[in-house]
């Protein structure tokens, strides 16, 4: 079995714990509400605006489908390609060495500091938090992750890692963490964006390192792509000297064609608009002409391990739009940082113990984190069908709990009388003739307000009404007598 991915990927305690305290913030889920309603609704516009929606998410699954059935060849392609122009590729095969591969490299150019492009990447293997210990300081330029940074949260949302928060915490947080900051500051948006454009305008001008992730790595050109909405990521790709993106394996696309597919399914998909305002493509190194030392750390941490499980690799097809945390109902009521990995949401619920191996005790309560409504099915631009794979990761677990427990537990003990029970006509006739005794139980408002066990959790939001005197079969029986 290929490696476990590391670092940030791992819940510090169980999803139902995690959610229980989560959702007793009524200002998150306030919050939540209003941002994932409204990206919704903004992308089913912009979607229905295209007749041929449904070819492109076709097209996109298959090419994401072609890449993944040959990826070791088209890594290969695209270190060719990627070498040929002037960038340096270095392969990580965990978050250690990911981590220190970029330390090393920043060490290099002599730099204390660096600016960031939103990632997901360097979020996974917690490289501020490493780059921190080696007296290197991480300044984020994403407007949602700068307030995320610097208010020592975590990201809730692969898109908006700030949605749980609202423009007046926003504010405050400005007020508390800015140095330099107007002491007057409303919580206007223009206002908000401009004091954070201030803040970050002279590290953008002064640091000489930037780190970045990219969206994807086109094969046959060797090209890198990062989407993004602010301008900050164009600043850091274009502005320092040295250019260190970290990538994970799974971003390689066949050819430069493909990016057609994409740029149309993912603005749409992620911000709900017809296109995202900045695109940039870098193919190693122009003289005199944007970074001159361009490196690129491809990254596996748990994506072989995903890639060889043939039911859940579909997972590494994601494009991280973030539309299936969007139309989650479980998400929308407990927020991001309840699924403890930086990956959250339906998404989160897959590739995380994908990712990690569900035999990870952290995470293998993530598969059951959904109520299998599909909707984050329907709204995926890439096709990956999350319900299914989650209903595999559920029988993963419990074939992984196998042989761990001593003693069978209440939910063996229940299936195993389910399956007796069903087993045979003879064995449901047996025990059918025990309904009067839930009768009884019932009492007289013929309800059954409590189950003991773990039955307990069924009752705990619901009653049963009392069974019927008699069952379904005996009152057959009885009517065809009767005629
Ligand atoms: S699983 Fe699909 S919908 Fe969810 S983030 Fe990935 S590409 Fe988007």
């Amino acid at each position: 079995m290929p490696a476990a991915g590391e670092g940030n990927l791992f819940a510090d305690e169980s999803f139902p714990k995690a959610a229980h305290h989560e959702l007793q913030n009524t200002q998150l889920r306030a919050n939540l509400r209003h941002a994932t309603h409204s990206i919704r609704d903004k992308r089913l516009r912009v979607v229905g605006e295209l007749p041929d929606w449904e070819s492109l998410r076709n097209a996109g699954e298959a090419i994401k489908n072609q890449a993944m059935a040959r990826l070791d060849e088209r890594l290969e392609e695209f270190e060719k390609n990627f070498t040929a122009r002037g960038g340096i590729i270095h392969w990580a095969r965990d978050a250690a060495e990911a981590n220190q591969i970029v330390t090393d490299l920043i060490k290099q150019t002599g730099s204390t500091e660096v600016v960031k492009v939103k990632s997901m990447a360097t979020q996974e293997i917690g490289l501020n938090e490493h780059l921190e210990t080696q007296g290197i300081a991480a300044f984020e330029t994403d407007l949602a992750e700068l307030i995320v940074q610097l208010d020592h949260d975590k990201p809730s949302h692969i898109l908006v890692p700030a949605i749980h928060k609202n423009r007046t915490e926003v504010r405050d947080i400005f007020l508390r963490e800015m140095p330099d900051v107007d002491p007057n500051l409303t919580n206007e948006p223009a206002k908000l964006a401009e004091a954070s454009r201030k803040h970050l305008r002279k590290k953008f001008l002064s640091t000489k390192v930037a780190i970045s992730g990219a969206n994807f790595a086109l094969a046959d050109t060797g090209t890198l792509g990062v989407v993004e909405s602010e301008g900050n990521g164009r600043m850091c790709l274009t502005l320092p000297e040295t250019l260190i993106t970290v990538m994970g394996i799974e971003k390689v696309l066949p050819s430069w064609q493909d990016i057609e597919v994409f740029m149309q399914l993912l603005p749409r998909s992620s911000t709900g608009e017809r296109m995202n305002p900045y695109t940039s493509l870098w193919t190693g190194v122009t003289e005199n002409d944007g970074p001159q030392n361009v490196h690129l750390v491809l990254m596996d941490n748990g994506r072989t391990r995903a890639l060889s499980d043939r039911f859940g690799r579909s997972a590494l097809n994601c494009i991280r739009c973030s539309a299936c945390m969007n139309v989650c109902p479980v998400y929308e009521r407990t927020g991001g940082h309840a699924y403890g990995s930086t990956y959250p949401g339906p998404i989160g619920a897959i590739l995380s113990p994908l990712l990690t191996g569900i035999e990870a005790e952290e995470n293998n309560s993530l598969p059951y984190a959904s109520s299998l409504c599909g909707a984050c099915f329907d709204a995926c631009p890439v096709k990956i069908n999350i319900p299914e794979i989650l209903v595999h990761l559920r029988g993963e677990d419990v074939d992984s709990q196998r042989g761990k427990k001593l003693l069978p537990t209440q939910m063996d003990l229940l299936m195993k009388g389910g399956s007796w029970a069903l087993g045979k006509g003879r064995n449901l006739d047996l025990l059918e003739k025990g309904l009067p005794l839930g009768k009884l139980a019932a009492g007289r408002d013929k309800k059954i307000k409590r189950l003991p066990g773990i039955a307990a959790g069924w009752t705990a939001s619901r009653d049963i009404p009392a069974p019927p005197s008699k069952s379904f079969r005996d009152w057959w029986k009885s009517e065809k007598e009767g005629k």
